[in-house]
């Protein structure tokens, strides 16, 4: 099957083009500790013998930084940088990278008496002096507070959709036109609305696909293949990411899996009968990164999926983030909500927060908080 793609422009990323009818690059993330320098070139290397076009590492820090001007030396993958609210890392890592992602939603944090378009000019001068291509990342439980206020609850799309567009016009406006954006989402059918819609406003600037928190294999596979097949069966996307909680020495499965789908969305193996069912309980997780505050994470996910199984008729969504950095916010949406620290886990109900617990602790805490749920359905 040939499927025509959207008439994107060309953003070079290193070794690899994306966009303009280059074939859809598969890319994927570290999770190891950024300053375990090692372990994570290891890592990259893994994930680019895998067959990764672009392999993303999170920076938070100088000290990250410095490792990864370290890791730079010991890898030929693509490299891609995850910035969070820290904009002026910018500086540190661009001279070691091939690509810079950002956050519209993260530039509300910190100094926040300077406006974003002051940040974002500091970051795209970065690319601009070092070679870098941006990633425009827009994430469903990071959105752009003043963009959420102006519309109802229920609507999570258009803030999303108005704050990439509002970026996407600035950085024009920067004279800058090597970037790519990404709308994001847990549930596959908003990543597909609000990315058709994108696509139909801005269908010149290359789509990096993703469905966030997609969890544990194989859920977590078949969420992303069910946007995916919908998005680039119709010519939307040009660089893919399959987000999966899996342990470490796993994460190269994220590659195949991503391969896989393309294969099969090529050879017109699609199965787009297949939909999520709204009516079940939804379990979705990180896919962990360098951030992860325990290692336990993964196991703790699976855990939960495993204990969770008496309720699946319930529609009931259950969240289980990796850190503190993304778990507060993108657990907020989720009827249950556990964010991992150090030694404890975060429990939610909805926005509002029930306690810590022990990791020992927190599966009857949880069975508890469902199962009170579960009653009052
Ligand atoms: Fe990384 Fe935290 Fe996001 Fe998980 S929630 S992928 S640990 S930043």
């Amino acid at each position: 099957m040939t499927i025509e793609r959207n008439p994107t422009r060309s953003v070079r990323i290193g070794t690899i083009a994306v966009g303009a009818g280059h074939p859809i690059a598969v890319q994927s993330m570290t999770a190891t500790k950024t300053q375990d320098v090692a372990a994570t070139a290891a890592q990259a290397n893994a994930l680019y013998e895998a067959g990764a076009g672009v392999v993303r590492i999170a920076v938070d820090s100088p000290k990250d930084a410095e490792a990864l001007a370290e890791i730079r030396k010991l890898t030929k993958a693509n490299l891609a940088v995850d910035l969070q609210e820290n904009f002026r890392l910018a500086e540190l890592v661009a001279p070691h990278v091939n690509k810079i992602r950002y956050n519209p939603g993260h530039l509300y944090h910190h100094q926040k008496d300077r406006p974003w378009q002051e940040k974002v000019e500091f970051i795209i001068n970065q690319a601009k002096a070092h070679d870098c291509a941006i990633r425009i990342g827009v994430n469903c439980g990071s959105v752009d507070p003043a963009k959420k206020e102006k519309y109802d609850a229920d609507d999570s799309i258009t803030p999303m959709l108005e704050s990439a567009l509002e970026h996407c016009a600035f950085v024009d406006s920067l004279g800058f036109d090597r970037y790519v954006v990404s709308l994001k989402d847990s549930d596959p059918s908003k990543v597909v609305d609000v990315n058709r819609r994108f696509a139909e406003a801005r269908p010149d600037i290359p789509l990096h696909l993703g469905v966030t928190e997609a969890g544990l294999p194989p859920d977590g596979i078949i969420k992303t293949r069910i946007a995916f097949e919908q998005l680039i069966g119709t010519g939307i996307g040009d660089t893919v990411r399959v987000s999966l909680t899996v342990p470490n020495n796993r994460k190269p499965e994220e590659i195949a899996a991503g391969q896989g789908i393309l294969d099969d969305i090529a050879a017109g193996r699609v199965r787009s009968v297949v939909q999520l069912n709204p009516n079940e309980l939804n379990i979705i997780s990180c896919p962990s990164c360098s951030r992860v505050e325990n290692e336990a994470f993964v196991e703790l996910a699976a855990d939960v999926k495993e204990m969770t199984r008496y309720a699946q008729q319930y529609a009931i969504t259950i969240a289980v983030m990796g850190c503190r950095v993304n778990g507060p916010g993108e657990t907020d949406d989720a009827d249950l909500g556990l964010w991992c620290g150090p030694k404890v886990v975060n429990l939610k109900r909805g926005p509002e927060s029930i306690g810590a617990f022990g990791y020992d602790e927190i599966l009857p805490q949880l069975k508890k908080e469902l199962d009170q749920l579960i009653s009052q359905r």
